[in-house]
């Protein structure tokens, strides 16, 4: 999985709950998830493999297996019953009868020392105990690959192809956990206020400068040579990003969403190209800005804010007494992208704390909420 994504890992079946009028399925809740499974499967408390959205599963017999091709199986946001649905649980009992050719093992149920029954995964190949601890990451164990949708790589005006370079190993590469993934956070992270942006749908680029060195990325390759690109169009000649970099001291990464007519299907009917910064990576602190930090950055380059920012909804948002409920609801609702057309369901948003947490490496948390309205209605 080349995302680096955690997208299956052990976890516990939370709840069960049944559904009105359903004979076959019922809803557990799997962390913040809730994910539709076969009646009676299972008990409240069980460990099962729990598979994200997002996931391609190898060709295997599943549950929902109308939806199996020979290309895998495709975990995505469904409604059943007038239930949303999000993820895909394996029984660990199962796991060992993949026939994927990662998983060679066997289900063991040995008693410790004090006579409690202890059950691992054993792999067959290299003898090792895979012990079945909560959110053991097991994509590349049970072989699962990421849907990616396709970024068409620009090319040159005079149709030759570009090179790419790998991403600098100095910047983090832009990513959001989801917060259905992390519900600890309301307990652990109650303290924080939160800055709120927008979740554009684009593609991340982010546009650099090390000392002497400085370059424009997208989100996973260093790229040379964008002459005539959309990037170059938003990056360069309408916001000359890199001559503004060389104008200040800091070493920074400036990371935004390039919105556009031939862009990731252009939801907000954009006549031509944007880019929308939503974070600075300190390249020397090895951390992002908070708001506040960004937004003195962006002033420093002469970029106003509520022009080239992502929208910001709020900047002191609190989670305490909320839900995760609340949050998902407040994910759905129009885009307040400014070029954007009107009434343009928005993808989500996308929370940052307002400081810094961590005493020996500070660091910003983040995570998103993509709107299930939003998911619904994409296909
Ligand atoms: P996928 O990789 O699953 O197709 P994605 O590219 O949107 O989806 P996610 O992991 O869902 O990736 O979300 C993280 C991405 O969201 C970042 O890489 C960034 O490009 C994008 N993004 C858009 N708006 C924002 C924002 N306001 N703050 C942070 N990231 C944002
Ligand atoms: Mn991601
Ligand atoms: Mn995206």
């Amino acid at each position: 999985n080349e995302s680096g994504r955690s997208l299956a890992y052990f976890e516990r079946i939370l709840k069960l709950e049944a559904i009105v009028g359903a004979d076959v399925i019922e809803i557990a809740t799997v962390l913040g998830w809730r994910v539709v499974v076969k009646k009676g499967l299972y008990k409240v408390g069980d460990p099962v493999v729990y598979c994200e959205i997002d996931s391609i599963l190898p060709p295997w017999q599943y549950f929902i297996d109308d939806k199996m091709d020979s290309r895998g199986f495709k975990i995505k946001t469904i409604k059943l019953r007038g239930e949303i649905s999000q993820g895909y649980c394996i029984p660990i009992k199962e796991l060992i009868n993949h026939p994927h050719k990662k998983i060679k093992a066997v289900y063991k149920e040995e008693e410790d020392n004090n006579n409690e029954t202890i059950v691992h995964l054993l792999d067959e190949d290299s003898n090792e105990k895979i012990p079945i601890e909560m959110g053991r990451n097991l994509t590349d164990f049970i072989g699962i690959k990421k849907i990616t949708e396709y970024v068409q790589i620009p090319r040159n005006v005079n149709g030759s192809n570009r090179k790419a370079y790998t991403f600098p190993s100095f910047i983090k590469r832009t990513d959001q956990t989801r917060i259905q993934s992390v519900p600890h956070y309301f307990d652990l992270h109650q303290d924080l206020l939160w800055e709120v942006t927008e979740k554009l749908e684009g593609s991340s680029i982010t546009v650099f400068k090390k000392g002497k060195e400085s370059g424009v990325c997208s989100r996973n390759f260093l790229i040379e040579d964008f002459q005539g690109s959309d990037i170059h169009q938003a990056v360069i000649e309408d916001l000359d990003l890199l001559n503004r970099l060389s104008t200040i001291d800091l070493n920074i990464a400036l990371q935004g969403e390039i919105l556009g007519p031939k862009i990731q299907g252009n939801i907000y009917q954009l006549r031509k190209n944007y880019f929308k910064i939503f974070d600075i990576f300190l390249i020397d602190s090895q951390r992002y800005a908070t708001h506040d930090e960004r937004i003195e950055i962006l002033n420093s380059l002469k970029l106003t804010p509520s022009d080239h920012m992502a929208p910001v909804i709020s900047n002191s948002f609190s989670l305490k007494g909320k839900t995760l409920s609340d949050i998902l609801d407040m994910a759905n609702g129009f885009s307040i992208l400014k070029e954007s057309k009107p009434k343009i369901l928005r993808e989500g948003l996308v929370f940052k704390s307002t400081s810094t947490i961590g005493s020996v490496n500070q660091s910003v948390v983040s995570f998103k909420a993509i709107s299930n309205q939003y998911l619904l209605k994409k296909k």
